[in-house]
């Protein structure tokens, strides 16, 4: 949980790919709840991490400060949520003054070596201990590349955390270009330009359902999740290629034309980065 900042045993050579706090200029704060408020605008969530942080920095000392802060920050914050059953805590703010790195203010980096995680909703153990799906189940050369293609919290945040999305790109770029790139490859501005496009779908998807039960390819019934299915037959088609990365992108389509536009979009942006790709190896 945005719980380690930036430790410098992790080297590129390094077998463990650090993702909650990867470098200096992004990190993650998903699983704190950072997305969970009803307005998850990067705007407001940068309004909101500001603010807690200035209140922080001003007012708290040591862990007998911590009660008024969590106190001063729910009777003044909108504290509404998307899912009722995920808490967003209030000790995520920025934790450089440039605000390039979302994270855990509670941290002992952040206190002078002074750890105040017990106060929290998951207390230490859980806060220090976890270990999103995202760092078992994307590979190193994905995770690399990732990191370099990103390089702002709100975007980094809503992508490490959505596995099919990234697994999806990295696939069928794979499959295009016939290999896996290099994740340096990916330092190239122009490469690097073409995927973050690619990325950025996840903030201005024009098919993206405002439904509030939904969360990419999850809708949630008020007790549990399920896996949200397209259904593809009332468009009169079968499931499109792109099913898992439009699903990702929490889409919603009400007719078979939008369908099509949508896909166009995909293959568009996926062939442009292929088609960089193939130009730096030529
Ligand atoms: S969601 Fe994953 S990458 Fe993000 S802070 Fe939590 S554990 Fe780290
Ligand atoms: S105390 Fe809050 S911000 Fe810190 S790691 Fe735990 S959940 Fe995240």
């Amino acid at each position: 949980m945005a719980r380690t900042p930036l430790s410098l045993s992790d080297g590129p050579d390094s077998p463990f790919v650090h993702l909650c706090q990867p470098d200096a200029s992004k990190s993650c704060g998903a699983c704190c709840g950072l997305y969970n408020y009803v307005d998850s605008g990067r705007e407001a969530l940068l309004r909101r991490l500001r603010r807690r942080t200035a209140l922080f920095r001003a007012s708290v000392r040591g862990p007998e400060d911590l009660r008024r802060f969590s106190e001063t920050l729910k009777a003044s914050e909108d504290g509404a949520r998307r899912y009722e059953v995920i808490h967003c805590c209030e000790y995520v703010g920025f934790l450089d003054e440039g605000e390039r790195r979302v994270g855990c203010l509670l941290h002992p980096m952040q206190n002078g070596g002074l750890d105040m995680r017990d106060a929290s909703f998951y207390g230490r153990e859980l806060c220090d201990g976890h270990f999103c799906p995202s760092y078992s189940y994307l590979s190193r050369a994905e995770k690399l590349a990732l990191l370099e293609i990103l390089d702002d919290w709100y975007l980094y945040g809503v992508c490490v955390t959505d596995i099919d999305l990234v697994k999806e790109f990295f696939r069928r770029v794979s499959e295009s270009a016939g290999e896996m790139p290099a994740p340096a490859r990916f330092r190239h501005p122009a490469l690097r330009g073409e995927a973050r496009r690619f990325f950025e779908l996840k903030l201005s998807w024009p098919f993206r359902s405002e439904s509030t039960n939904r969360f990419g390819k999850y809708s949630f019934d008020g007790t549990e999740y399920s896996t949200h299915a397209i259904d593809y037959g009332a468009l009169g088609c079968e499931p499109s290629r792109f099913d898992r990365i439009f699903l990702s992108l929490q889409s919603e389509f009400g007719s078979r034309d939008e369908l099509r536009r949508a896909e166009e979009i995909i293959r568009s942006r996926l062939e442009a980065v292929a088609r960089r790709y193939g130009e730096l190896v030529d």
